[in-house]
């Protein structure tokens, strides 16, 4: 059976105080016999406190939500992935359509980051999807593989084996518009037949792939239900734990 993850991505919310109190709610409210592996993604400079604020605790997990792509050396105001996982952070969010969008990274960029954070212990979340102008002229399928192809079909099976992937449509992040079940089915089926070509149908099988995209309470249960759906990474309904808490409980 396919691991299921349920990952916050905080953005660029909360100062440190409101970051530390989310963090320890989410702790206070979680069981720790949940369905699916709670991953918490805050930013860098959180990184170190709300490690220890968790402490391994419940099985929580906490992911960066980026990292450089150099390993380290003249790069003023970058942060990498040595450092990341030197805080006792496992995973890290890369190739978010805000970095790909504001930050200009390109697929190659991606494909060095995920490189680096592997070879640094750190467990990608590989972010994909498409805009709305492509899924109106029905070439998101296409679009979206080839954003595996640049980025990860570069691994070798054993690296390949240790990321999971998160299907974002762009249309649907922060707007209220959650791509249907349906929908998030159909790509999250395509992606794994793809990702089966190269890597082969096993490695395919047990490869999480996560959905994004105004992922909330009251839908999670049946993106959650659809059979290739894995869990989801959450953006503006992780920032409140009650509701960041009922989406994991939706397994
Ligand atoms: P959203 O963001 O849940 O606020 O739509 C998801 C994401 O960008 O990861």
């Amino acid at each position: 059976m396919r691991q299921k993850i349920v990952a916050g991505n905080w953005k660029m919310n909360n100062d440190l105080e409101a970051g530390k109190k989310l963090a320890l709610e989410v702790l206070e409210k979680s069981t720790g016999s949940e369905k699916a592996q709670i991953v918490l993604g805050a930013p860098f400079i959180h990184l170190t406190t709300v490690v220890e604020a968790l402490g391994g605790k419940n099985g929580i997990e906490i992911a960066a939500q980026n990292c450089s792509d150099k390993e380290s050396g003249a790069y003023t105001g970058e942060i990498s992935a040595s450092m990341v996982k030197s805080t006792g952070t496992n995973y890290v969010i890369l190739g978010h359509s805000e970095r790909r969008e504001y930050f200009n990274e390109s697929a190659a960029l991606l494909a060095s980051k995920v490189d680096i954070a592997l070879a640094n212990g750190l467990t990608p979340i590989f972010c994909c999807g498409e805009p709305l102008e492509i899924r109106e002229a029905g070439s998101m399928y296409d679009y979206v593989k080839q954003q595996l192809t640049e980025s990860l079909f570069h691994l070798s099976a054993e690296d390949f084996a240790k990321l999971s992937i998160a299907y974002e449509p762009i249309w649907a992040i922060g707007t209220g518009k959650t791509a249907s079940s349906e929908q998030a089915q159909e790509m999250h089926a395509e992606l794994r037949a793809h990702l089966a070509t190269k890597f082969g149908q096993e490695a395919a099988d047990a490869c999480p792939i996560l959905y994004g995209g105004s992922c909330k309470p009251g839908n999670a249960k049946e993106l959650f239900a659809q059979e290739d759906v894995d869990g989801g990474l959450i953006g503006g309904a992780s920032l409140n734990a009650d509701d960041f808490l009922a989406i994991v409980n939706s397994f």
